[in-house]
């Protein structure tokens, strides 16, 4: 089962991928552990993505292209993978139908975790922690008693800099700019598969469960 996940920030992308991986025992392809495998493996492509990343320079994609196939072609992915955070762009994703090309596969599904956009900021502006001891609280799922006040030691609690509604605004639109492309992409592949990330974890869960069923039958 060849998939890959997609979602904007705050979509429970994480969460899904880890009960896919949990249920379907396909190993979880985050872009950030195939790089810092890569650069523990001491790999040719892994120094040289490092030697970018040191200089704080972007990585090209014939370097996180070639890491991807080098992932791609290891023993724990014969009955599949799940690829989270690759392909970003439209140029990485006709990379990706190469290398599957050669490896004599397909794409089977890109799940995309569905979220309107002001949910996503209700959920990832509602995060509040507390300065004196970390405790960490959401003004929706998970309140404190008082508000604005740690339950355990009455601090005031504040707002990481990530967590601020300015920060959290643009880090949704440039996310949905980047997004959309790849949606048209796969939508046009027929690859795309839309998940209505509105509801509860689980039954997001079992919605991406049915699909992945089905394709199997
Ligand atoms: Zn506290």
């Amino acid at each position: 089962m060849n998939l890959i996940l997609m979602g904007l920030p705050g979509a429970g992308k994480g969460t899904q991928a880890e009960k896919v991986v949990a249920k379907y025992g396909v190993p979880h392809i985050s872009t950030g552990d195939m790089f810092r495998a890569a650069i523990k493996d001491g790999t040719e492509l892994g120094l040289r993505a490092k030697a970018f990343m040191d200089e704080g320079n972007l990585v090209p994609d014939e370097v996180t292209v070639g890491i991807v196939e080098e992932r791609l072609s290891k023993d724990d992915c014969q009955k599949g993978f799940l690829l989270d955070g690759f392909p970003r762009t439209v140029a990485q994703a006709s990379a990706l139908e190469e290398i599957l090309k050669s490896l004599d596969r397909q794409l089977d599904h890109v799940l995309y975790i569905k979220v309107p956009e002001e949910d996503l900021f209700k959920r990832l502006t509602g995060r509040w922690i507390c300065p004196e001891c970390g405790a960490t609280y959401h003004e929706i799922y998970n309140p404190p008693k008082v508000q604005g006040k740690c339950d355990k030691d009455g601090s005031d609690l504040t707002q990481r800099k990530d967590d601020k509604p300015d920060t959290v605004k643009k880090r949704i639109d440039v996310n949905m700019e980047q997004t959309q492309p790849l949606v048209d992409f796969y939508s046009e592949k027929g690859y795309l598969r839309n998940i209505n990330g509105q509801k509860d974890i689980q039954d997001v869960f079992e919605d991406i469960d049915q699909l992945l069923k089905g394709s199997h039958q």
